[in-house]
């Protein structure tokens, strides 16, 4: 298509986010809805562009945003407890309590497909840190049941299976532990995808070697550009893709560039970081809208502006394929992968599989 009437890309742009499938691996709307009450299946009005903290999504926007398959974040506070997990529970009632015409639950790679045929939204649970299984594997089942497509190994604080690279606890030394080692290769069996996003350069290398799927790290952004523990250095993008996995760049100025008033520009640096060292397949989307992040880029509103993002990348020179693939098929390609056609996650064929 290339240039439109204006000498830009927006109608290209349009084009492309509307017929593409669109996966967001990290959407924080139910802390929204914990700590402030807020409803995710209202439509609430877009704040000013770059908005402080928070609105960012609810279900109608992302269905106006033509998102196929969003993953929402489960979150509890960072210490181990036996609490953690009945607070998942609530959350994961939240999710299901979504579920409406139009907005279905993601269990298997057919549920995004129809999603995508029918204009409707797929939307799955991520559990952000295993420090809310309490030091139990047999939770997890019920994760894989509920609609759980991954699990962060650790969120803001150390935990029985691995220590992020920012929080309570953080160090740059330690790996996994034996317990985060077995939590891997539970997750494995039951189809649940591994989430690196957090966890600190150590574990995020032993996941990789530890995981025979793919991993991911859902809301990430590159050290190289940026020196924040938050993000991935050039050993991790590698082991990463080496797994086959996918990372999902951020969209807070602040873990891009140490500023909160930032352009897109920033956010298709680190895309194109990740592209050019390891390739266009592992680049994905994970926003963290709504969640712990303060800005987003100036230039948007809120999830509708994705195709600012896309502008701005076919300016650059990203071809359709590689901005499909950041927009979802990448992700499809791994969740194909781990859960293959017809299946979905409590199969009794991958539980057959665990250690
Ligand atoms: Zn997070």
């Amino acid at each position: 298509m290339g240039k439109d009437f204006s000498g830009g890309y927006f109608l290209e742009a349009q084009a492309l986010c509307c017929e593409a499938i669109v996966v967001d691996l990290h959407v924080d709307v139910i802390l929204q809805r914990r700590l402030f009450g807020y409803d995710p299946l209202k439509r609430h009005r877009a704040g000013w562009r770059g908005q402080p903290l928070f609105w960012h999504t609810d279900i109608p926007r992302m269905l106006e945003a033509s998102y196929t398959c969003a993953a929402l974040g489960l979150h509890y506070w960072p210490w181990e407890s036996v609490r953690g997990w009945r607070e998942i529970q609530r959350q994961f009632a939240v999710v299901e309590s979504l579920l409406s015409s139009g907005v279905c639950l993601a269990r298997c790679v057919e549920d995004i497909e129809r999603a995508h045929r029918e204009g409707g939204l797929a939307i799955c649970a991520g559990i952000e840190g295993a420090h809310v299984l309490n030091g139990s594997l047999s939770v997890l089942e019920e994760a894989a049941e509920r609609g759980c497509l991954y699990l962060t190994l650790a969120h803001f604080s150390k935990n029985a299976a691995a220590t992020p690279g920012m929080g309570r606890g953080q160090d740059q030394r330690s790996g996994l532990t034996e317990f985060g080692r077995a939590l891997v290769r539970r997750l494995n069996a039951l189809g649940i995808l591994v989430d690196v996003a957090h966890v600190n350069g150590p574990g995020v290398l032993e996941a990789c070697e530890v995981s025979n799927a793919p991993v991911l790290a859902t809301h990430t952004c590159v050290r190289a550009l940026f020196d924040t523990p938050r993000g991935l250095n050039d050993d991790a993008i590698r082991s990463i893709a080496q797994t086959g996995g996918v990372m999902g760049v951020i969209f807070a100025p602040y873990f891009l560039s140490g500023r909160l008033w930032a352009s897109v520009d920033i956010l298709i640096d680190h895309i194109f970081y990740i592209a050019e060292l390891v390739g266009w397949e592992h680049v994905a989307l994970g926003t963290d809208f709504d969640g712990w992040i303060a800005t987003i880029p100036y230039e948007m509103r809120d999830c509708r502006d994705l195709v600012v993002l896309v502008e701005r990348m076919l300016a650059r020179g990203a071809g359709e394929l590689s901005i499909r693939g950041m927009l979802g098929e990448n992700v499809m390609r791994v969740l194909r992968s781990v859960r293959g056609e017809g299946r979905y996650l409590g199969d009794q064929d991958s539980l057959e599989d665990s250690p």
